[in-house]
């Protein structure tokens, strides 16, 4: 146990985590009907393969994974296919609970590649709130050496309780999952980070620890504070290491794991089981039996809430995710997703709306409690003038919106909320960029594409031309010959420029996923096609190269 090192900033607003985390985690009842959004993950939507009136299995694929970063998704009960439209798949439950499930892998023989395909096609994402694809994430040792696995166990955020009591249950099945993603990026150690407001899941990690085996396991007790569950922040108070602006936790070679997924991962690996079902939190003043449920994919939050002791006329509003990072719900008809890891029901008292707001009187509070030193009065000025230089110049984009500078603020600016408008409009104008340059590369591509056709064509004519002026034993002479040289320089640009469009797909996925992705995928498809394009090229200048040199 050790808390050396620190995050700047921070604030401590009331937890409220006793409401939810004084009950064992149970099952939530088996929905009748589900509805499962094809988009759940970061990345692209899932492309449904399955048809109304079909009938299904739990873990049967209802949708595919399309394009490099997207994910698979399940039925989360048997029955029968009802709706499936563009956004969404529902079905209507038999009541059997009939599953299928993928054969069990043993992960300690298991190929590195065997596991990542298991994680594809499983659908696992993050289920700490970014939904980002498992298998996408692993594949970060394609590009980085990663040396240690956080376990990020800090849940910091105030009512959120769902990893605290997955540990108490599964502490052991969650390093076991901790093991097999340690195998898939070669990480040496593991460090589980958890705040010292969690005595009981502290507990059963204590007691894990002795089982868990290759990769020594390190258990770091830290001081609870928000936002200390960032992943940047417990970084640097778990391994004082500092990911660097506009960089990835793999640049300093760490990858961060919530209790939550490494239990998917397990389920996945050994069980063979789909991701269909997850952990959520039930809180807030307006239901009576709040707590923590296994709660199957696609069941309707009004449903959920209902069985939970839903008190409709004191509900005020219905928060998904934590009172800081989370958003309300327009709609309690709405279903849990991968995403869904806590459902505040709150009355009108606890979380009232904010007072209006005042200007800013440059008192400096938000500048104090900002965990990643930025300066968010600056911010706010430069991102309501639409300053876009000066709001790159003061890193924006560094700011992970965890709300505790518009927490702290006495003039009940919605700082965040600037913030978040400012890089949903610079995001865009950085898609048209790229969709223009885009354009451009391909229209340089496709000239020097033609120019080259033309003067192989013209070489290829030259060439017959001299063999018939040339006794037939005399072989073509260099300058004669398909300029070999220039296609394998072309084939090996084409291929540079398909690692770089994965790289940057999979970089930008990472660092946001709220990011459409559409451009990154065209521009990726565009390399492929440029690259098969220029392999057949390639294929059939040898081809005519060896038919000249054997006549
Ligand atoms: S906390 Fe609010 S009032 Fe104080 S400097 Fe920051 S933005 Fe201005
Ligand atoms: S929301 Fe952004 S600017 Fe505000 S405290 Fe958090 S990281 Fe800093």
């Amino acid at each position: 146990m050790s808390n050396a090192f620190d995050f700047p900033g921070g604030i401590y607003p009331p937890e409220r985590k006793q409401r939810s985390n004084q009950s064992a985690l149970i099952e939530a009842p088996l929905p009748s009907r589900v509805t499962l959004p094809l988009q759940q993950h970061s990345g692209q939507p899932a492309t449904p393969c399955v048809a109304q009136g079909d009938t299904v299995k739990v873990g049967s694929v209802i949708a595919k994974r399309e394009g490099m970063v997207s994910s698979a998704l399940h039925a989360s009960i048997s029955g029968t296919v009802g709706e499936v439209s563009t956004t969404q798949i529902s079905i209507d439950g038999d009541g059997q609970d009939a599953w299928l499930r993928l054969p069990p892998l043993e992960w300690q023989y298991a190929e590195p590649h065997a596991l990542l395909e298991r994680l594809n096609e499983s659908g696992i994402v993050g289920l700490g709130g970014a939904g980002f694809p498992a298998h996408i994430k692993a594949r970060v040792v394609e590009r980085h050496t990663i040396d240690t696995l956080v376990i990020n166990a800090a849940e910091c955020e105030p009512y959120i309780t769902a990893d605290d009591l997955t540990l108490r249950h599964y502490a052991n099945e969650v390093l076991e999952g901790a093991q097999i993603t340690a195998k898939l990026c070669g990480a040496q150690h593991i460090v589980i980070g958890i705040e010292d407001n969690k005595p009981e899941a502290i507990d059963a990690l204590k007691q894990a620890l002795t089982n868990s085996q290759p990769v020594p396991v390190e258990l770091t007790v830290i001081a609870t504070r928000y936002p200390s569950g960032g992943e940047r922040q417990l970084i640097k108070k778990l391994l004082d290491l500092n990911v660097p602006s506009g960089g990835l936790p793999a640049d300093v070679g760490v990858l961060c794991h919530n209790p939550g997924t490494l239990l998917a991962i397990l389920h996945a690996v050994r069980d063979g089981q789909p991701l269909v079902s997850r952990t959520v939190t039930l809180t807030g003043e307006a239901i009576t039996q709040p707590g923590n449920r296994w709660v199957r994919l696609g069941t309707s939050v009004r449903e959920l809430l209902e069985q939970t002791g839903l008190n409709t006329s004191e509900l005020h509003q219905v928060i998904q995710g934590g009172p800081m990072m989370g958003t309300p719900l327009l709609t309690l008809d709405t279903p849990v997703t991968k995403l869904t890891n806590c459902l505040i029901a709150a009355t009108l008292e606890e979380l009232p709306p904010p007072p209006a707001e005042s200007p800013c009187i440059r008192c400096g509070e938000c500048e104090s409690v900002c965990p990643v030193a930025l300066l968010p009065q600056q911010l706010h000025w430069y991102a309501r003038a639409q300053d876009d230089a000066k709001l790159e110049r003061y890193h924006l984009f560094d700011c992970i919106e965890c709300g505790a500078c518009s927490y702290v603020c006495p003039s009940h600016i919605p700082l965040v909320v600037d913030y978040r408008e400012a890089k949903s409009r610079i995001r865009l104008q950085r898609i048209e960029a790229t969709k223009a340059e885009h354009a451009k590369h391909r229209f340089e591509f496709r000239q020097a594409r033609l120019a080259r056709e033309e003067a192989e064509k013209q070489a290829r004519k030259q060439a017959r031309q001299a063999q018939q002026r040339r006794p037939s034993n005399t072989a073509a002479t260099n300058s004669e010959k398909v300029d070999l040289r220039g296609l394998r320089i072309a084939h090996a640009a084409a291929k540079a420029s398909v690692k770089k469009a994965e790289k940057t797909l999979a970089r930008v996925a990472q660092e946001d996923p709220k990011q459409s992705l559409d451009d990154l995928e065209m521009q990726l498809a565009t390399a492929q096609e440029n690259l098969k394009a220029a392999e057949l090229q390639l294929a059939q200048a040898r081809e005519q190269q060896s038919s000249e040199e054997s006549s």
